[in-house]
């Protein structure tokens, strides 16, 4: 690899020297990779080999400065280095939200202990992160949220319970939003807090759901001793450090939806044509041809708007009320791709499990499933609108 590296060439060869064979041409999703932390298991050991060898080079956190062992790429070489891998069909070195979310947010509001003690650990995918947002009466009204943690001596002792929290129960840290008191307005008094999930008090219990598998869970809280040195920011002042969070969920939510929505009209053109029994020519179904025209015009402006979204990132900032933008439209544009598969399926879409289907049809439906969710996760679409009307058109607060 040239140094410094900066083109999608020079990425290319690093990763044709050193990305194990089994995991070539292997990458199922923008999730798929080595998600880390001290209970990942996985049956490809050349998961931690491609882990090791990118680790070297800074790469397992590209953009990440140096002194935590990331490569300090810029955007442009970022950008370079994820077309490599999507052309490499190669899963990155490290995923996860330690990566994502509280990585980021450390680097702009930590204190340097808590960069020294967390940024290395993610990087090298030691410890994997999840976050507790959510609670039975607070989820879009996020700052009604009523854990509670009270001050004793040098740490918080928290109280509550979050709920939907992701991955917990293969999770070693919870980045966690706790009530320190009640000011006027519900979004005071909030504090951001760093805890260790093998704390004693901490109980975490999977949630099974309808499809048998359980990716949430409930996560409480009996008296949970945190160190004052986990607060990230000032006690009572966590909103903005959660909202800026939120910011770099949202854009990391449409930047993997992004990957997975280019190029698709072909794609539906062929699977249409296939379910029509047309081998060339106009699809003979005029409404369908129309859908996918209209879909195709929709992911092409989409694509436009992140470009625009990059270049002003490339200059530093950090997503502002644009990562709405990504989250609202990239959402709900991947649910009308799967609404559309699902049409042009057919009766061959009803299975979601069992035989009597091929297991591409399986796969269809189930990602029109989950597809669902997409525009719940990381603030629903509704609030997404909300925050676009107030923050970036200025109108007013209903009710206001
Ligand atoms: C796949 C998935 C993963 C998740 N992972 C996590 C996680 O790891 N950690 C975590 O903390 N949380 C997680 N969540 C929870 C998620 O953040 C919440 O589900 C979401 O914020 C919505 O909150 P709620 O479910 O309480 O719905 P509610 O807030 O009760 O909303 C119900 C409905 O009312 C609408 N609504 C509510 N308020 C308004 C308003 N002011 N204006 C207009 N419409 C409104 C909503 O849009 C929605 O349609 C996850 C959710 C999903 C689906």
């Amino acid at each position: 690899m040239s140094n410094p590296p900066s083109s999608v060439a020079d990425f290319a060869a690093f990763i044709e020297q050193c990305a194990p064979e089994s995991l070539r041409g292997s990458r199922q999703g923008a999730f798929d990779g080595f998600w880390g932390g001290r209970q990942w298991t996985h049956e490809n050991p050349d998961y931690w080999v491609w882990r090791d060898r990118c680790l070297t080079h800074g790469l397992t956190a590209p953009t990440w400065p140096k002194a935590y062992g990331g490569a300090a790429l810029d955007g442009d070489a970022y950008a370079a280095w994820e077309q490599a891998l999507v052309d490499a069909k190669v899963p990155p070195p490290v995923v996860g939200f330690g990566l994502t979310m509280i990585g980021p947010t450390l680097l702009h509001y930590g204190t340097k202990e808590q960069k020294q003690q967390h940024l290395p650990a993610i990087v090298r995918g030691d410890i994997r992160w999840c976050q507790g947002y959510s609670e039975p009466g607070a989820g879009s009204d996020l700052a009604s949220l009523n854990t509670q943690a009270v001050r004793d001596g040098d740490s918080l002792v928290v109280t509550g319970q979050k709920v939907w929290t992701s991955y917990a129960h293969l999770s070693d840290w919870i980045f966690v939003l706790v009530r320190t008191s009640r000011g006027e307005r519900k979004q005071q008094g909030i504090t951001f807090l760093l805890m260790d999930l093998s704390s004693p008090g901490v109980e975490i219990r999977p949630i099974e759901l309808i499809s048998g598998s359980s990716p949430f869970c409930e996560v409480f809280f009996d008296q949970v001793r945190v160190p004052l040195s986990q607060v990230v920011g000032a006690i009572d002042e966590g909103w903005g450090i959660a909202k800026a969070l939120l910011g770099f969920e949202r854009s990391m939510i449409g930047a993997a939806i992004a990957g997975q929505l280019k190029g698709l009209e072909q794609l539906l053109v062929a699977s249409a044509r296939s379910a029509l029994g047309q081998s060339e020519g106009r699809l003979s179904d005029a409404l369908l041809r129309h859908d996918i025209a209209s879909y195709a015009m929709d992911e092409v402006c989409y694509h436009e708007v992140l470009n625009r979204i990059d270049d002003a990132r490339r200059t530093g900032r950090t997503p502002g009320p644009e990562a709405s933008v990504i989250k609202l439209v990239g959402t709900e544009l991947k649910q009308k791709r799967f609404d559309l598969e699902m049409r042009i399926a057919g009766q061959r879409s009803l299975g979601w499990e069992g035989s009597g289907f091929e297991p591409s049809e399986l796969d269809t439906t189930r990602a029109w499933l989950r597809s669902r969710a997409n525009s719940i996760e990381g603030g629903t679409s509704e609030i997404q609108l909300n925050i676009l009307a107030q923050r970036v058109l200025g109108l007013p607060k209903i009710g206001s």
